[in-house]
């Protein structure tokens, strides 16, 4: 808990917004950004004591006078208050970190790794809720655990994705069950090597004991070396062989539960993961078969992630907007067995598009759109992958409909970041929706 402490909080997120007003009553608080995007936001904090500083040169307010620096996930480790934080010995925390100091006596499920933490996360917790335990949901799912923290009471579970720039200094936080579901190389930009970023990923495991949970993937051989040290007890699932919890034919196993695949209603080998570590979940709070089979017959999935929308004479169209990268458009490929007319552009990175091509067999056709439009229609023409180029998604979505025939999955999974032309990859998505259900 903070009492009388002078607090910096860097950056006017959702998350530094939350953590400012959870610590205004008993401590003197700045809180800092380049920009204001919400005036409100400012007059609400102002209210409440807090002093909001916007300014470029966000070092020249912060001395040695701070008894702790709460950074916003996003800000880098070279920011110029970081590096002075660590200059002066300044504890540098998250909101996460700060909330967890605020919690009554409940138990956190923790998820983290590379991809698949929001699904994950969210199915999970709809089986717990479904089951009728008292359970939340926060994290990096756009949730502060701050906000909520006035609604959370002695024996709630609390079910929390947790990104890798949450994970940054975990003075205390514990997770009573900790997932870690995958690694690759991403944002090594932020973590310099991929050395450090999967060590980064270990914090999740911080302050277990053997009275803990620690759920891996054996399937990932980096995760499956890594989980080795582990104090928690481990329960291992895994896609690729036997496990705790496994593929086997056309069910997933756990012991004597058999869940079938083709009752599950999310496609793909990838949910298959992410479903079973929401199984090891569900058993470890005693959740029925009969609950968790009701929901995995439900979920159809988190918005913009391989989103189902609508079956049009025969074509069903899918929206995995989400995926603004080529691995995660490979994922969304191999998900499917049927032909497919695929949907690519947006933001131009110069990043190439060749890794695609050993997953291009059900490709029957591309639509491309965007700043990366030019590229993409050469990559097309280079691989023998008929293609069509148009200005804008919803124009896409209109010529895939128009190129496709019955049977056919039409799936935007763009393979590219969304700022060409939207805001993000959530009204990209959200575009796509309404144009496919006006069709
Ligand atoms: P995250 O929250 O980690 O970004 P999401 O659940 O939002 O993950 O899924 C984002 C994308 O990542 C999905 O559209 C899919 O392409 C891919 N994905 C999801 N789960 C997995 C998994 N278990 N393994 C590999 N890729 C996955």
């Amino acid at each position: 808990m903070f009492e009388n402490k002078k607090i910096f909080v860097l950056g006017m997120g959702r998350s530094g917004i939350s953590v400012a007003r959870l610590l205004a009553n008993k401590n003197e608080v700045v809180i800092t950004d380049i920009k204001n995007d919400n005036e409100n936001d400012v007059e609400d904090l102002e209210k409440i004591g807090v002093k909001v500083i916007i300014t470029e040169d966000q070092a020249s307010i912060f001395d040695n006078s701070f008894d702790a620096v709460i950074k916003n996930p996003g800000i880098k480790l070279d920011h110029p208050v970081v590096l002075k934080a660590l200059e002066f010995n300044i504890p540098i925390l998250t909101e996460l970190e700060v909330a967890y100091r605020y919690l009554p006596d409940v138990k956190i499920v923790g998820i983290t790794g590379s991809n698949g933490k929001t699904t994950t996360t969210t199915i999970t917790y709809e089986i717990l809720k479904e089951a009728g335990l008292p359970v939340y949901l926060a994290g990096n799912i756009g949730i502060p655990l701050c906000s909520m923290l006035s609604n959370i009471k002695d024996g709630d579970i609390l079910t929390l994705e947790i990104s890798s720039h949450q994970l940054i200094n975990f003075d205390q936080f514990k997770a009573d069950i900790a997932v870690l579901t995958n690694l690759s190389p991403v944002h090594l930009d932020h973590f310099g090597t991929y050395e450090k970023y999967k060590m980064n990923k270990l914090t999740i495991f911080n302050h277990q004991t053997d009275s803990d949970l620690a759920i891996v993937n054996k399937g990932d051989s980096e995760v499956y070396e890594l989980s080795k040290g582990l104090k928690a007890q481990k329960l291992y699932f895994s896609s690729k062989g036997k496990a705790d919890i496994y593929i086997d034919n056309e069910y997933i196993v756990y012991g004597d539960s058999k869940f079938k695949l083709s009752d599950i209603k999310l496609r793909g080998i990838h949910n298959y993961e992410n479903v079973m570590v929401a199984i090891l979940i569900a058993k470890s709070f005693d959740v029925s078969d009969e609950v968790i089979k009701k929901v995995l017959g439900e979920f159809k999935g988190v918005a913009h992630r391989i989103e189902f929308v609508r079956t049009l004479n025969g074509r069903d169209f899918y929206n995995d907007s989400k995926s603004t990268n080529v691995t995660s458009t490979i994922t969304a490929l191999k998900s499917f067995n049927n032909d497919v007319v695929l949907i690519l552009g947006g933001l131009d990175r110069g990043h190439s598009f060749d890794d695609l091509v050993p997953y291009l067999s059900h490709t029957k056709h591309i639509v491309c759109y965007g700043e990366t439009k030019d590229r993409i229609k050469e990559f097309a023409l280079k691989n023998n992958v008929d293609v069509s180029v148009v200005d804008n998604v919803s124009e896409a979505a209109k010529e895939a409909y128009l190129v496709s025939k019955a049977g056919d999955t039409i799936l935007l999974s763009p393979a590219c970041a969304s700022w060409d032309q939207f805001k993000n990859f959530e009204l990209r998505g959200d575009e796509f929706k309404k144009t496919v259900k006006n069709l």
